[in-house]
């Protein structure tokens, strides 16, 4: 089974300064989100996100709210029939030293735990951070990032990361 592992803020819906994260329920999703997001899974792709989400052990945000925002997320998703196979998160604050949060590989192992069937050289990482990218290494995973605060000549949108796949599939 491939894997397209999803960083979820900045890369599927608007990221924000930590502390605009208050009262947030509603994603913007990103232009290009959906269509990559079909693309991929027609290309075969299974949807895993993987997010750090500190905020909640900063109290900045609840775990409640979390939720709230998950849910919403998944249900716009579902109105496109996107639907994720899971959602992993990290609630921890960078001095907690877990094994979760992003470049540490804990989700993705998490992720393997759950389902064996993951083939690990066939998937691929994408997101908007240095994290995600350094994550990315460290478990062998295929990257591409998406053009915002971090990275600036890379890929616009999910949908540009669907298209350059596609056409390497046609190639073949
Ligand atoms: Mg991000
Ligand atoms: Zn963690």
């Amino acid at each position: 089974m491939k894997i397209a592992f999803l960083d979820r803020d900045g890369t599927i819906n608007r990221d924000y300064p930590d502390e605009n994260w208050k009262n947030r329920i509603e994603p913007e999703i990103l232009q290009g989100a959906i269509e990559g997001l079909k693309g991929l899974m027609n290309l075969g792709f299974k949807i895993i996100i993987i997010t750090n989400q500190h905020i909640i052990n900063d109290n900045i945000i609840s775990l409640a709210d979390y939720q709230i925002f998950t849910n919403n997320l998944k249900s716009r998703l579902n109105e496109y029939e996107i639907g994720e196979l899971d959602i992993f998160y990290c609630p921890h604050s960078e001095t907690e030293k877990c094994n979760c949060r992003k470049p540490n590989e804990g989700m993705i192992k998490s992720a393997i735990l759950k389902y064996p069937e993951i083939e690990l050289d066939k998937s691929i990482l994408i997101g908007d951070s240095k994290c995600d990218e350094d994550l990315s290494k460290r478990a062998g995973i295929k990257f591409y990032g998406i053009n915002g605060h971090y990275f600036s000549d890379n890929y616009a949108s999910i949908e540009e990361v669907y298209k350059e796949i596609n056409e390497q599939m046609e190639e073949l």
